[in-house]
C-alpha cells in the first residue's frame, strides 16, 4: 500500500512509467525535479483544460456486473477526457500535469497501473507530442485524479462552438452512445464474463474511451465552423452549438438509425431503447462539428445533419428532421 512508501519513494515507482522520457516531447523544457516545470509555447498562445475524476462520483472500483475498474482504466480515462477537450478546439496536446489524491491503503501496484494507463492513452490515442511535465501527490479519503493538459494551435485559429451558419453540414467523428451502453452493462446484472465480444467492447469504451484525436486538427484545417466533443450526448452538445451560434441544429433520422444499429444488441439484452443512449449518452468523446456545405469532410467525419436558420420567434434548438428532438421527433420518422 502507498502508506508504506515515502512520497519520494512512490514517485520513484511512478516516474519511469509516465510518458516523460527525455526527448519524448518537444514542449517540455524542464520536467519534474524542481518546484515547477517549464514548457515551451512557440505559438505564443496555450490551449489549456483541466478535469477531475473522483472515486464513486466519476468512476467505481467495482461494478454491479462484476467488473473491477483497474488503475489502468482510470489513468487512461483521465488522460483521454483531457486530450479530447484539446482536440475539440482543433488543437494538439503538448503536455500534461497530474495531481493524485490517494487513500493510504491504495495498493502501490494500482498506482503503477494508473501511470501505465495515462501513458498508454497518450501514446495509443496518437497524442505522441504530449508528455507529463509534472504533478503532485497527496492523501485523502478517496481516490481523485486531476489532469491539466496544455496544447497548441500551431499558428491556426481555434474552432469554437459559436461559428455555425445556416447551410453548414453537421458531422460526427468517433462513436456516440457506446460508452453509455457500456455504463448500462456495468450497472446491470449481466455478468462481465458472459458478455459477447460486441457487448464487451461497449463496456471497454466506457472504461477506456477512444476520442478521435486526429480529427480535431483535421477539422480545423478543413475549415470547420464550430466544434465540441460530445461529453453529454448528441442532443445536449448539439444544443450547445445551437445556443452559441444562434442556429437550429437538425439531425438526420436515417443517419441516427445507422448509428443506433451498433447499439441494438446491447439494447435488446437490457430491454431498453438504443436511441436513448445515442441521443443522451456522453463519454465517447466523439467530435460534433459543422462545416461549410462546399467542404469535403475530413477523414473520420460522417454527415449526420445540417445547420438551419431560426424561424421567426424560434429559439436556438436541436431538431430531428425538423421536429423537436425531445418530443419524439425521431419516432415519428422511424417507421
Ligand atoms: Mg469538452
Amino acid at each position: 500500500m502507498v502508506a508504506a512508501l515515502s512520497e519520494a519513494g512512490l514517485l520513484a515507482r511512478i516516474f519511469p512509467r509516465l510518458a516523460m522520457d527525455a526527448g519524448h516531447s518537444a514542449a517540455t523544457v524542464l520536467g519534474p525535479g524542481d518546484d515547477a516545470a517549464i514548457v515551451s509555447a512557440p505559438d505564443a498562445r496555450t490551449v489549456i483544460s483541466i478535469d477531475t475524476q473522483v472515486q464513486d462520483q466519476d468512476f467505481r472500483l467495482s461494478w454491479p456486473n462484476g467488473y473491477c475498474s483497474t488503475g489502468f482504466d482510470v489513468g487512461w480515462k483521465a488522460a483521454a477526457q483531457n486530450l479530447s477537450d484539446i482536440n475539440a478546439m482543433g488543437a494538439r496536446a503538448t503536455s500534461m500535469v497530474v495531481s493524485l489524491t490517494l487513500p493510504p491503503h491504495t495498493p502501490v501496484a494500482w498506482v503503477e497501473q494508473l501511470a501505465d494507463g495515462l501513458t498508454a492513452a497518450i501514446r495509443e490515442l496518437g497524442a505522441s507530442s504530449c508528455s507529463v511535465a509534472g504533478g503532485d501527490l497527496g492523501r485523502g479519503r478517496e481516490i481523485s485524479v486531476t489532469v491539466a493538459v496544455l496544447g497548441t494551435l500551431d499558428g491556426g485559429n481555434a474552432v469554437l462552438r459559436s461559428g455555425a451558419s445556416p447551410g453548414d453540414v453537421l458531422a460526427l467523428a468517433g462513436t456516440a452512445g457506446h460508452a453509455a451502453a457500456g455504463l448500462a452493462l456495468l450497472e446491470s446484472t449481466h455478468h462481465v464474463g458472459q458478455l459477447t465480444p460486441q457487448q464487451r467492447s461497449l463496456l471497454d469504451l466506457q472504461c477506456r474511451p477512444v476520442p478521435p484525436l486526429a480529427a480535431g486538427p483535421a477539422a480545423r484545417a478543413a475549415g470547420a465552423t464550430a466544434m465540441l466533443d460530445v461529453s453529454d450526448g448528441l442532443l445536449r452538445d448539439g444544443n450547445r452549438i445551437a445556443l452559441a451560434s444562434g442556429v437550429c441544429v437538425d439531425l438526420d433520422p436515417a443517419s441516427l438509425d445507422l448509428l443506433a444499429a451498433a447499439l441494438e444488441p446491447a439494447a435488446d439484452l437490457l430491454g431498453t431503447d438504443a436511441r436513448t443512449w445515442l441521443l443522451g449518452g456522453g463519454e465517447d468523446h466523439g467530435l460534433l462539428a459543422t462545416f461549410p456545405p462546399d467542404v469535403q469532410l475530413p477523414p473520420g467525419f460522417t454527415a449526420i445533419g445540417s445547420v438551419q436558420a431560426l424561424g421567426i420567434d424560434e429559439g436556438p434548438r436541436v431538431t430531428i428532421a425538423g421536429r423537436a428532438a425531445d418530443t419524439g421527433g425521431w419516432d415519428h420518422f422511424a417507421d
